[in-house]
């Protein structure tokens, strides 16, 4: 398998990654390649850009989780690019329509997006031109936030959920302190150090540098402020 490739676009007044992954062909062309587009946020036009002049193909829109930052822009894309079936977990299916739920009512320009195609459920297998990935559900940050995993790359999407230093917030309607800390400490926390993880903003880590140096992720630390 060629090296996967992973483009990160940080997007709108929130700076959300979006990120445009393929594995190129052997002899590293784009062309024709098969691509995922994950979390569409705002002004997306640079990564329909970007993708239209690599000549990928998207075969997915994938979403971590549904907050408005991180669907401001599926419907550009969608657009563009009307092959991709968009899949989030089934538990955030009804925040694509709803303002209050994806928390776009509370910024004053309420978020309305086309519907989903299908699901992302807790160890569903993608996979993306020979490499596979894992679904795993990492709830807290928001009710179905899922983390993808690809173990052969050591590569992983990880949302809202876990960031550089910082955990995401766990004070939203649908917020749960209590399965936030769960998915973090026994499903993030079960993969090897040598995981890159890819967050919904910042930049991106590794399990083992989060394990260490994450204050979150100390014991105790959650209790004193959780
Ligand atoms: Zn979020
Ligand atoms: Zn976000």
């Amino acid at each position: 398998m060629s090296k996967l490739v992973i483009e990160q676009f940080p997007l709108g007044t929130f700076q959300t990654n979006c990120y445009v992954a393929w594995v190129p062909a052997s002899d590293g062309s784009a062309v024709g390649r098969e691509c995922w587009i994950i979390d569409p946020g705002e002004d997306p036009e640079e990564v329909i850009q970007f993708v239209r002049a690599q000549g990928l193909v998207p075969s997915h829109i994938l979403l971590t989780h549904a907050h408005a930052d991180h669907i401001a822009g599926l419907n550009e894309v969608s657009t563009a690019f009307p092959a991709a079936r968009v899949l989030l977990h089934a538990a955030e299916h009804a925040f694509l329509n709803d303002p209050q739920l994806n928390l776009s009512a509370f910024i004053g320009m309420p978020i309305t997006t086309r519907g989903a195609d299908g699901t992302l459920a807790h160890g569903d297998q993608l996979e993306l031109s020979g490499s596979v990935w894992r679904v795993l559900h990492t709830p807290g940050h928001s009710p179905g936030g899922v983390t993808l995993v690809c173990d052969a790359a050591n590569e992983a999407f990880v949302g809202d959920t876990l960031f550089a230093g910082s955990i995401g917030r766990v004070d939203f309607p649908t917020s749960d302190a209590a399965t936030m800390h769960r998915s973090l400490h026994t499903v993030l926390m079960a993969l090897p150090d040598a995981v890159r993880t890819h967050p919904g903003h910042g930049g991106a880590t590794t399990i083992g540098a989060e394990r260490r140096t994450n204050p979150w992720l100390q014991d105790g630390r959650w209790v004193a402020e959780g």
